[in-house]
């Protein structure tokens, strides 16, 4: 099959919910994408932020070839040793959370944090951010702020509500002692790239202990490595109760987990499940991706790229550019404009970003990214960014 024939296919028998990109991908290795005539991209956007050890992992690759020839299934009732010491190893990176349920994906974690927080507490209300993106499963939905996300699936789940970002005193009239939980994000991604204040999020944490609520951290995004800390919520001197986690955590392999900690109570058998859940091979996978990311020093790299890359886009001089603003490997740029005609010259240039919003372009880069890349990144985008493209749409 050629490309063209590619794209007619996923065109014609996809289900239509994604804007496909005339591009098709055949191969990863480290940083890099290659599409199907060989060709290189630097890829800055990771599968949202899945692909944090870089693409093709030898370690990975062969940690799942082994696991898939050994175990790759088995319910959760039945004990298994790749699944024993992922939970020993992924329940020692947070003080005091030493519990994990494990599903398979980014939304499922929230789901399963919000109905522990709701048996937990006896109560039904959660208060979300405005900005915020969750998922897009219904509970995950209602938490979700965008309209864009919205529209259309109405009625969501009743409880939920929304406060203004970073804004404590909203936070203080929200949450009252009919609140199960609150859920932040530690670093806004979809909703722009805003990290929060360490004020913020250490008021989060004092008013859910003062009216009895739970503190959510969805460090989906956030996790293993990406802001140059294991968990973002590291740079906070702040424990949460519950701590959703998916995206990088298996090396690229479908998995979600939430961490637990001993405020979450009444969670007995039957409560909750996956058939999934915790499956050996999604296990061996991200026991390989934890084990590297130690090794490698992933979330050391980040902090130092990131922190180099952040300075070097901060030199750039563009009219257009409103603010440059992230955490480690984590980094927004608010343009002046709509960012859709600089995303497209970036990949006309062979790289792939993100955006987050209308206006501002996200870069998610493997952690693994070398310094030659990025700056190489960085002179494209000063050459892609001083020009004039607001009509270009
Ligand atoms: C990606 C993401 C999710 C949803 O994860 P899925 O695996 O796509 O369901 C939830 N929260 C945040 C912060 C995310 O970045």
């Amino acid at each position: 099959m050629n490309a063209n024939e590619i794209i007619e296919i996923e065109n014609k028998h996809g289900a239509g919910t994604y804007a496909k990109q005339p591009l098709v991908i055949v191969r990863g290795q480290g940083a890099s994408l290659f599409d199907i005539d060989g060709v290189e991209y630097l890829d800055c956007s990771s599968g949202h932020g899945v692909a944090n050890l870089g693409h093709a992992h030898p370690k990975i690759a062969e940690a799942i070839y082994k696991q898939a020839s050994t175990l790759i299934t088995l319910f959760e009732t039945f004990p298994n040793d790749k699944r024993a010491e992922l939970m020993e190893k992924i329940t020692s990176l947070v003080d005091g959370l030493d519990k994990v349920f494990l599903c398979n994906s980014g939304t499922e974690s929230v789901e399963a944090a919000f109905k522990f927080a709701r048996i937990s507490t006896g109560r039904k209300n959660i208060v979300a951010a405005m900005r915020a993106f969750h998922g897009r499963t219904y509970g995950a939905l209602s938490a979700t702020f965008n309209k864009k996300y919205r529209e259309g699936f109405e009625p969501l789940v009743p409880g939920f509500s929304h406060v203004a970002f970073n804004n404590i005193e909203a936070l203080e009239k929200a949450v009252t002692d009919e609140t199960a939980a609150v859920i932040l994000e530690v670093v806004q991604g979809e909703g722009g790239v805003y990290p929060a204040s360490l004020e913020y999020i250490q008021a989060a944490r004092r008013i859910c202990d003062e009216r009895g609520a739970l503190l959510v951290m969805d460090e989906i995004q956030t996790g293993f490595g990406r802001t140059g800390k294991m968990f973002a919520i590291e740079y906070f001197g702040v424990t949460p109760d519950l701590l959703t986690c998916a995206k990088s955590l298996a090396g690229g392999v479908p998995m979600g987990a939430v961490l637990i900690g001993k405020n979450v109570k009444n969670l007995t058998p039957g409560v909750h499940g996956s058939t999934f859940g915790g499956n050996p091979l999604s296990c061996a996978a991200a026991v390989a991706a934890l084990t590297i990311m130690e090794e490698e020093d992933l979330a050391g790299q980040a902090e130092a790229k990131g922190g180099y890359l952040i300075e070097k886009l901060r030199a750039i001089q563009s009219p257009n550019i409103r603010e440059v603003r992230g955490m480690g490997l984590m980094i927004g740029i608010e343009m002046k404009q709509k960012v859709a005609p600089y995303l497209k010259a970036l990949q006309e240039k062979k790289i792939i970003v993100l955006n987050a919003g209308m206006t501002v372009i996200r870069l998610l880069p493997p952690l693994v990214i070398t310094y030659q890349q990025v700056d190489h990144l960085v002179d494209v985008l000063a050459e892609v960014l001083a020009s004039e493209m607001q009509n270009a749409e």
